[in-house]
């Protein structure tokens, strides 16, 4: 497995990295596994400095920490800047927290004095993706931490400067070496990893068919695991409302971070009354979108992550079109040296049609009309997805009663699903996976809630 940085605005290697051997691997489990021994008689709260290192630190070195990013994966440097600042606010939210969410709680009871308390469970397994390379980290590394288990991540091959970067920052706070531990290996590797037996949970963020394998090996052994997967989220657009601004909103939520955003707006499911309007609105606002170097705070296009995912994207909604659907705007490749892609805008999607089933991670949207709220619903709901979603709404009851009934883990009114706050619990269900990162509820993820009974 090779980790390379490719900087995707002009398709030139960076920098190549060396892979871990197996003994590299053994002496980090080694690492790991003993300050997991010593962290089990500490208590929480003699972590929390770090942390708020971490986050300090973060922000110090915003600059280059975002610059890394843009040589990675090719983000637009202000997009790059506001993951680290995010990225900085989950480690303060999870020190200034952590020990409240994890301390013990009473049970009452006939059997006398119960209580639960929230123990650490040995070293974490993550393997994480490459289109927010420190969000996604810090959303493991964080509540992990305050826990008590040592993390050890497996980041995508593309983003090797940013998986560095990272750790180099949890070096720095003074936190012991073992926290946090990066590594350059394969993914055969990764399943020698999850089977040993001081790993004791598996967190992995990435696409179904990766989630499929990983969460196989951690079944097979019998280890916990969470599964923040892909998605084909909706944005519903009601009847009533003003068709400028949704569609401003909705060209933002699928073409920022180039449309490589799990919870992205996939799919428009906008109500036929004001369809053909909104339509209309939709291409004035993706003709705004402007391919060009991403450290120019002027470009609003940032190119895709690598040539593969450029020609894969093109190969969906050429399929797409084959199929029977419509190219309603942009489609194909720019003639620009970066791996950018028109923003695009596909309609008359059948069931039958590959694309209405699949995830396009790229600035591509698919437009269905809707007869009324029930149908809208009906279509939001005919995916094997479940990750998040949206409504577009003047009558925020009418629309709390829609959200109630749109199958995912999330769905945001007047909002965009992909504006994350480390308040906020972050996953999905169905082919979206399993598990909740972030809030109260992501720190719970890999703790032994052990009773102890006084009787
Ligand atoms: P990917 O190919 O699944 O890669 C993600 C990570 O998994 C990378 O580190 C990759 O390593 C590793 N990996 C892939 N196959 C593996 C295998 N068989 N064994 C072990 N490791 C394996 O995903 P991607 O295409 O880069 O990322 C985009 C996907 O992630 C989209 O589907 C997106 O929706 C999803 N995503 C979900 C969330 C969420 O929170 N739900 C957030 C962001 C992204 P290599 O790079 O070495 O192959």
């Amino acid at each position: 497995m090779a980790y390379v940085t490719t900087y995707p605005y002009t398709n030139k290697v960076v920098k190549k990295y060396d892979s871990m051997s197996d003994e590299d691997v053994d002496e980090a489990l080694n690492k790991a596994g003993t300050l997991y021994q010593s962290w089990k008689n500490e208590p929480v709260a003699s972590r929390k400095n770090y942390l708020e290192n971490v986050s300090k630190l973060m922000l110090k070195n915003c600059d280059s920490l975002a610059k890394t990013i843009v040589q990675d994966m090719g983000k637009l440097y202000t997009e790059a800047v506001a993951e680290v600042k995010l990225s900085a606010s989950i480690a303060k939210y999870y020190a200034d927290n952590g020990e409240k969410f994890l301390e013990p709680k009473p049970l009452l009871t006939g059997a006398g004095n119960s209580w639960i308390e929230n123990d650490p469970v040995g070293i974490i397994m993550c393997v994480e993706p490459w289109n927010f390379p420190y969000y996604q980290l810090m959303r493991v590394f964080a509540p992990n931490f305050m826990v008590g288990n040592p993390v050890m991540v497996k980041h995508a091959s593309n983003c090797p400067g940013c998986a560095l970067a990272f750790e180099n920052i949890i070096k720095k706070s003074g936190a012991p070496e073992a926290a946090y531990q990066n590594l350059f290996v394969s993914h055969d590797q990764i399943a020698k990893i999850i089977a040993d037996k001081r790993v004791q949970g598996v967190a992995l963020t990435g696409s179904e068919k990766a989630g499929t394998h990983i969460a196989a090996e951690a079944g097979k052994n019998l280890k916990k695991s969470t599964m923040e997967l892909g998605g084909n989220d909706v944005m519903v657009v009601l009847d009533n409302v003003d068709v400028k601004k949704a569609a401003k909103l909705a060209a933002y939520a699928r073409l920022w971070n180039a449309g490589q955003v799990c919870v992205s707006s996939k799919r428009y499911i906008v109500e036929k009354s004001i369809a053909s309007e909104f339509m209309d609105a939709l291409k004035s606002e993706f003709a705004k979108y402007k391919p060009g170097d991403p450290m120019d705070k002027n470009t609003t296009l940032a190119p895709l992550s690598s040539k593969g995912a450029q020609a894969k994207l093109d190969e969906q909604v050429n399929e797409a079109v084959k199929n029977g659907a419509k190219l309603e705007y942009g489609g194909g490749i720019p003639d620009l040296d970066g791996d950018f892609y028109n923003p695009t805008i596909l309609s008359n999607i059948s069931q039958d049609n590959p694309a209405y089933h699949e995830e396009f991670f790229g600035p591509v949207a698919q437009f269905y009309v809707a007869d009324d709220d029930e149908d809208a619903i009906r279509v939001a709901n005919d995916s094997n997805y479940g990750l998040g979603g949206s409504i577009v709404a003047k009558d925020h009851k009418r629309a709390a009663k829609m959200a109630s009934k749109i199958d995912t883990g999330m769905v945001f009114i007047n909002g965009i699903t992909q504006v994350a706050y480390p308040e906020l619990p972050f996953g999905g269900i169905k082919r979206s996976g399993y598990g909740r990162e972030l809030g109260p509820n992501g720190i719970k993820s890999f703790v032994n809630q052990k009773l102890i009974s006084i009787t």
